[in-house]
C-alpha cells in the first residue's frame, strides 16, 4: 500500500507511522526529505529513494505539503502504473497542539518520540530502549508553532482537498489518546 499521513504539526503522525509501518509492512520515509530528493532525481540519495519507492509500499509523512507536490507525486506514480491508495488525515483542533508540541521529546537516531504528560518516558530525558539522552527540537516552542500551523493551513489543508475529490481521504479523531486512534487507523486501512 502507498500511504500518505496528513496532519498539523504535534497530530501524532510520527507516533502512529511506526506502527502502520510494522503492521503493513511498509517503508517509512519520514518528513519527506528523501522524497523531496527523489523528485529532484539528481542525487544518488534521491535516485535510491526512487528506486525503493518503486519496489514497494510507502508511508510517506511530512510529504506531499503543497497541492503542487501532490500532482508531481501523483505523475510520478503514474508513470509506473502506481498511485496513492490512500491518504490517512490526522484531524485535530489547533487548540491542543501546542500542549503536544511543547511537551514533546525526541530520541533522534530513531525517530522515537515521547510526551512529558502523554507518554512518559521510563527515566525522563532518557530513551527507554537505548538509554540514550532525548532531545527537544528547537522549532518545538508555541511560537513556531504559530508560524507552522498557519502555513500548514495556508498549503496543506488544500492537498486534503486534493485527495478528497479523488476519494482518497479517511479522516482520523486525532485527539483521541493514541491507542483510539491506533484502531481508527486499522479501520481505516482494512
Ligand atoms: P507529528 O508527527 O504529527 O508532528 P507526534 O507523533 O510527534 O506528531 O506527536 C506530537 C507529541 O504528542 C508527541 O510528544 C507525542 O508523544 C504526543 N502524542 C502523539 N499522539 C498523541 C495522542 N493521541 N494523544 C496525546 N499525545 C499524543
Ligand atoms: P513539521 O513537524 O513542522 O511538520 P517536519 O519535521 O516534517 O516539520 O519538517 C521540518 C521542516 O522541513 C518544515 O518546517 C519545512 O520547513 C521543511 N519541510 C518538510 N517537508 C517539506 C516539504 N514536503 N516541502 C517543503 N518543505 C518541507
Amino acid at each position: 500500500k502507498r500511504l500518505i499521513l496528513i496532519g498539523p504539526p504535534g497530530s501524532g503522525k510520527g507516533t502512529q507511522s511506526p506502527l502502520i509501518k510494522d503492521e503493513y509492512c511498509l517503508c517509512h520515509l519520514a518528513t519527506g526529505d528523501m522524497l523531496r530528493a527523489a523528485v529532484a532525481a539528481k542525487t544518488p540519495l534521491g535516485i535510491k529513494a526512487k528506486e525503493a519507492m518503486d519496489k514497494k509500499g510507502f508511508i510517506l509523512d511530512g510529504f506531499p505539503r503543497t497541492v503542487t507536490q501532490a500532482q508531481k507525486l501523483d505523475e510520478m506514480l503514474a508513470k509506473q502504473g502506481a498511485n496513492v491508495d490512500k491518504v490517512l488525515n490526522f484531524a485535530i483542533d489547533d487548540a491542543i497542539l501546542e500542549e503536544r508540541i511543547t511537551g514533546r521529546w525526541i530520541h533522534p537516531a530513531s525517530g522515537r518520540t515521547y510526551h512529558t504528560k502523554f507518554a512518559p518516558p521510563k527515566a525522563p530525558g532518557i530513551d527507554d530502549v537505548t538509554g540514550e539522552p532525548l532531545i527537544q527540537r528547537r522549532d518545538d516552542t508555541a511560537e513556531v508553532l504559530k508560524s507552522r500551523l498557519e502555513a500548514f493551513h495556508r498549503q496543506t489543508e488544500p492537498v486534503i482537498d486534493y485527495y478528497s475529490k479523488k476519494g482518497l481521504v479517511a479522516n482520523l479523531p486525532a485527539e483521541k489518546p493514541p491507542k483510539e486512534v491506533t484502531v481508527e487507523v486499522q479501520k481505516a486501512l482494512s
